[in-house]
């Protein structure tokens, strides 16, 4: 049995005439002699009547305990679920649908940001091996002791590659409104262009930066059976973007010319600098961690540390550190902008080519980091709709 596992978003799920994409899509794949799992979202965006924003609303002015509210949440995805089984149906397709209990998704029992222990996927498989194109609905499992629960804000992309994984499936398809993943923003960058490939590494690093195609989580599943992911358009016939394993990672190569594969953006973030030392430091970040303040972007050197929060956090931190006598420096209104790539792992000249861009548009650089796929640069937020196209004029044109 070859199974592929294709995973609709809502703005795929929306209404009828969406759905209408949907079925051409699943019914391709059975065409092509596929045993299909359909993982679906809840219908439509913000707004829609049984999408999850709306069903939190519900429980505003009620107090539902977590695990209450994870029964109210599973609903969305089973309304969206049952929906697209009885279109299926009405094509003439055998199709049934299960809930992600059902499908044998057993998850701990954190409400809310539930991860998935394990999979049973007996009633899963056999129902495939009856023919049926089996609808799954996303983003919710059980626990062991039998609760409901949720996986977190984007979790469909989660239960499908986790199936796809159980399923040992040939693919894993998330399915979108936009045509793959983008070499940038292209609100901010019109040249943007749909890569055809990259690296599990890289699409996690562009996923968390803004780049909003799939969970992380959902890549780090795959990414640990190997099992290749398709990030696709619903409503076209793009070729879309592959993610798989890079060149050092094995199987396929990487194009290995490429060092930076997409830019990425992060704003407003407001910098603290702070000129203390030692035990100081110690007693900075120990009360910034009891606040639940969130730090990103964190430099510490001898006679001072420098930081980022979100700007919605920049008053709540000053006057953590105002409480502590310390006075810091602060800069509001900047931006991360983050080069993406696994080809620049161990090759010399990466971060010179990026000095060099930035100045030559008269970007200053207020502080770096990287990792082995990614060099990030804190510049003014003014500035950053030139930084991210300076960048990619120079490493992704
Ligand atoms: N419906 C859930 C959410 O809005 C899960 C998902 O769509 O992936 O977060
Ligand atoms: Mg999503």
């Amino acid at each position: 049995m070859r199974v592929l596992v294709q995973k609709f978003g809502g703005t795929s799920v929306a209404g009828p005439s969406e759905r209408e994409h949907v079925l051409r899509k699943v019914l391709a794949a059975r065409e092509m002699g596929y045993a299909v799992v359909v993982v679906v979202s809840a219908m439509g965006r913000r707004g829609a009547p049984y999408v999850t924003d709306t069903l939190l609303e519900l429980l505003r002015e009620g107090k539902a305990t977590p695990r209450e509210t994870d029964l109210l949440l599973a609903c969305g995805e089973i309304v969206s679920g049952v929906v697209l089984a009885a279109a299926l149906r009405a094509r003439g397709v055998a199709a049934t649908f299960l809930t992600g209990p059902q499908a044998g998704l057993i998850t701990d029992e954190t409400h809310g940001e539930a991860r998935i222990i394990r999979v049973e996927p007996r009633r899963l498989r056999q129902e495939l091996e009856e023919g049926k194109v089996v609808v799954v609905a996303g983003f919710q499992g059980m626990s062991e002791k039998g609760e409901v629960t949720t996986l977190g804000r984007g979790g469909s992309d989660t239960t499908a590659t986790a199936l796809g994984v159980a399923l040992q499936a040939e693919a894993v398809e998330i399915y979108t409104d936009v045509e793959g993943v983008k070499t940038a923003d292209p609100r901010l960058e019109g040249t943007a262009r749909t890569l055809e490939r990259l690296t599990y590494n890289e699409v996690c690093q562009l996923a968390q930066e803004g780049a909003r195609v799939i969970h992380p989580r959902a890549v780090e599943i795959a990414m640990q059976a190997n099992l290749p992911l398709w990030i696709k358009n619903t409503f076209s016939d793009g070729p879309g973007t592959l993610v798989v394993n890079g060149a050092f990672e094995q199987t396929v190569m990487i194009k290995a010319d490429r060092p930076v594969t997409g830019i990425t953006q992060i704003a407003p973030l407001t910098q603290f600098i702070l000129e203390v030392e030692g035990a100081d430091q110690v007693r900075a970040f120990r009360a910034l961690a009891a606040e639940g303040i969130s730090l990103d972007f964190i430099t510490v050197l001898p006679e001072r540390v420098i930081f980022n929060v979100r700007e919605e956090n920049e008053a709540k931190t000053r006057a953590t550190l105002a409480a502590l006598g310390f006075r810091p420096q602060m800069r509001p209104k900047c931006a991360k902008v983050a080069a993406v790539g696994a080809g620049m792992t161990g090759r010399p000249g990466i971060m010179a080519a990026i000095m060099e861009s930035l100045a030559a548009e008269g970007i200053a650089v207020l502080q770096s980091a990287d990792s082995y796929t990614t060099i990030w640069c804190l510049v003014k937020e003014e500035e950053m709709p030139r930084a991210v196209t300076a960048l990619h004029r120079r490493f992704c044109a």
